[in-house]
């Protein structure tokens, strides 16, 4: 039996809220520059349940998880709904980044 190193912890979306203090900015209107926010560990987004920022190693994965299914949404809604051939010539003509380009013949 392998013992894995560090805190089990399955990686699980934690919900959070916009940060109270920077209002979801990240950062805090200084009298000369904007300073990061240090409630949110300038993320913009601070723990529901404890209302505090997430420790940086949880807070990146976190962000991770939030973005990915940003992503997921987006290139749904990018994708018209195509049934048949037309899916599989969009399916292939997807390879690139755009991913709605379209090239006629
Ligand atoms: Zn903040």
């Amino acid at each position: 039996m392998k013992k894995s190193h560090g805190p089990a912890f399955r990686k699980e979306a934690i919900d959070l809220a916009q940060c109270p203090a920077c209002k979801g900015r990240a950062v805090i209107k200084g009298v000369f520059h904007d300073l990061a926010c240090l409630q949110c560990n300038a993320s913009g987004w601070v723990s529901v349940a404890s209302g505090m920022a997430l420790p940086l190693e949880d807070l990146v994965t976190q962000l991770s998880l939030r973005l990915q299914a940003a992503q997921r949404q987006i290139n749904e809604l990018k994708q018209p709904r195509a049934v048949g051939a037309e899916a599989i010539y969009q399916d292939n003509n997807r390879r690139g980044a755009g991913g709605t380009n379209y090239t006629g013949d």
